[in-house]
């Protein structure tokens, strides 16, 4: 019998650590949990899932655009974020609930309290001393203003979730995920929207030719696009605020959000007192195995800052879990991951962009972009669609794939099985499509 507490302590309550816990317990070993601000972390309470909502509630604008093409006379009525906000905060605390739930039912006891190290096996649990032979860090992450004279005057993505009303005139600094999903959902709810950004093209980091075709989809909502900006301060001014460009430019807003990218929430864990080294970015540093400096302490999910996806979190929470306990040692992969931004239309995409395939060996692409039925009868502008692959020329494998258009990420999780398969160009050849659809593109590309 261990001498310690628990076999498991885990520190954060998100994605990552509640199913870590979970399985944990399933597999017998005692385990608690500790969470200081909401169970589910951000991407039940103020991430993934509210923000998703209002991609639901942002798709009926265009929707009532397109009726009148498709034969219904429908006036478009004025939209009322409050009454969204009641229904969506409703939704987080159902889902709040079940996260609870879980844990309770696994067996996991839980504290609604900060931890934080007193050395690798102790922890101050809220004021209380609390041992355990192995520790995960989940702590996760939170996003970061820009460092520039008025930057406590715009808000941060947390915040968004408690507008209750849209503002007139949203300007959005950033061109990453976050930047893009709020710059269209408020452009559909009717706020003048600018995105500013300091490279060329949005989306560093995603294929060339999606980068591309995106600001012409967003320019076609009325979204202002200020590439190759850099920020220099925001101000108060007669009742409105003012975002100032390097150049004398300066941008005139009722809001300003920053969605400059996300850090690891490491600062007051007192992980130097466990022996546990972090990157420059203040990112726990884990090995394969996700065990840190600190041979007991494992760390999990954003806390780690390698891929920040809700599901590859969980993945990996799972898979520590069956190491550890369950006497099954595997790891999730990093590869292959699918993903999806949720602008409008959106983006889906998994392995490997053009360019970085093309530093492996050459590679054949294909490539198409087309209106997608509905668009040719809504006659809706922006709303083209680009499908590509790309495939190394000597294997013929499907390295990567990546779509802009509407349902891609609905298209996107069923071609990540077949890339992570290993499936070749003539095994999507070989695939009927499905018709009329736009999805099947993706097996008749030439
Ligand atoms: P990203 O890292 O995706 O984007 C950050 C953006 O901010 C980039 O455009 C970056 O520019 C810019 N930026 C960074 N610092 C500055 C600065 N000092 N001044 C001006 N611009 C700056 O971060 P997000 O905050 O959008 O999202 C964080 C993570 O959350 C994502 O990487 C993703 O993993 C996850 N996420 C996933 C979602 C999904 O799956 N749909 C949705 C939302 C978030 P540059 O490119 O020039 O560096």
């Amino acid at each position: 019998m261990s001498t310690y507490d628990f076999d498991l302590f885990v520190i954060g309550g998100g994605s990552a650590g509640v199913r870590c816990a979970r399985i944990a317990a399933g597999h017998g070993a005692r385990v608690a949990v500790a969470e200081e601000r909401f169970w589910g972390g951000t991407c039940v309470n103020v991430g993934c899932v509210p923000k998703k909502i209002m991609v639901n509630a942002a798709e009926y604008a265009g929707w009532a655009d397109d009726a009148p093409a498709f034969g219904w006379q429908i006036e478009k009525g004025s939209f009322d974020l409050a009454a969204l906000k009641v229904r969506r905060d409703a939704e987080v605390a159902r889902l709040n609930g079940i996260y609870g739930k879980l844990l309770g039912n696994a067996g996991v006891t839980s504290f609604d309290a900060r931890a934080s190290f007193i050395d690798a096996h102790t922890l101050d649990v809220g004021g209380r001393r609390v041992t355990a032979e192995r520790i995960v860090v989940a702590v996760g992450g939170h996003a970061v203003k820009p460092d520039i004279p008025g930057a406590e005057l715009g808000m941060l993505s947390d915040d968004v979730f408690d507008l209750k009303e849209v503002p007139k005139r949203l300007i959005v600094v950033g061109a990453g995920y976050i930047a893009l999903e709020f710059a269209c959902v408020f452009a559909a709810f009717g706020a003048k929207v600018d995105v500013v950004y300091r490279d060329i093209l949005p989306l560093r980091g995603f294929d060339q030719d999606i980068r591309e075709a995106l600001p012409e989809a967003l320019e076609a909502q009325g979204i202002h696009l200020h590439p190759n900006s850099r920020l220099a301060r925001l101000d108060h001014q007669g009742g409105h605020l003012r975002l100032s460009l390097m150049g004398g430019e300066a941008l005139e807003g009722d809001a300003v959000l920053f969605a400059t990218g996300r850090v690891p929430n490491t600062r007051g864990l007192n992980i130097a007192a466990a022996g546990i080294d972090c990157t420059a970015r203040g990112a726990i540093e884990v090995d394969a195995e996700h065990r840190t400096t600190a041979p007991n302490i494992y760390a999990i999910g954003d806390v780690t800052d390698r891929l920040n996806l809700t599901p590859m979190a969980t993945a990996v929470g799972h898979a520590l879990a069956d190491t550890l306990f369950g006497n099954n040692p595997r790891h999730a992969s990093y590869d292959n991951v699918p993903t999806a931004v949720f602008t409008s239309p959106p983006i889906g995409t998994v392995g490997m962009t053009e360019a970085d395939a093309a530093v492996q060996g050459p590679v054949d692409i294909y490539l198409a972009r087309f209106t997608p039925m509905r668009h040719t009868i809504s006659g809706r502008p922006g709303r083209k669609a680009l499908m590509k692959l790309v495939v190394c020329q000597q294997t013929r494998k499907v390295l990567g794939a990546h779509m802009l258009g509407e349902d891609a990420p609905e298209i996107m999780q069923g071609i990540g099985i077949a890339v992570s398969m290993g499936a070749t160009k003539e095994d999507f050849d070989r695939t009927i499509g499905i018709h009329p659809t736009a999805a099947e593109e993706f097996v008749t590309l030439r």
